[in-house]
């Protein structure tokens, strides 16, 4: 696997989702920085050449639950994803490289590209549910999905 989505075609991508939604103010596009199959952080953002969405998984992951199964398939848009399809998301990268804080499961992506990450205030309440949930349980590794 030596393919990669390059950081320019990413944002044009980008560029299209923003203005593909005509006469609806799009109030934001957001992706997760947590694997849709593990919920834990993507390590190594992935997702299939033909994919039409901007979230990726994580490589390691989708090998491991496709493993099984007579073909790959994406666990974000459910399409045949052959592994000489799987591309690596350079643009992803560098959202994951330079959000370190693992507090940051999420960022919003403006129109340009630019992104900011969104802060778990943001969800105060639900967080404090789950902080008691977690605490209730004593391991921190485990994942909670809020919706
Ligand atoms: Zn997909």
């Amino acid at each position: 696997m030596d393919r990669y989505r390059a950081i320019l075609e990413t944002k044009e991508e980008i560029k299209c989702y923003w203005t593909k939604n005509d006469g609806v103010q799009m109030a934001s596009l957001r992706v997760s920085l947590l694997c849709p199959i593990t919920l834990k952080r993507i390590k190594r953002a992935v997702k299939g050449q033909a994919c039409r969405h901007l979230q990726c998984f994580d490589l390691q992951s989708f090998l491991k639950i496709n493993d099984k199964r007579p073909s790959l398939k994406c666990p974000i848009c459910a399409r045949d994803v052959p592994v000489k399809e799987v591309v690596f998301d350079r643009f992803f990268a560098q959202i994951l490289s330079s959000t370190k804080s693992l507090n940051v499961r999420d960022v919003e992506i403006a129109e340009d590209g630019s992104y900011r990450h969104v802060e778990e205030e943001r969800n105060a309440n639900k967080m404090n549910e789950v902080m008691e949930r977690m605490n209730a349980s004593d391991s921190d590794d485990d994942v909670i999905v809020i919706d």
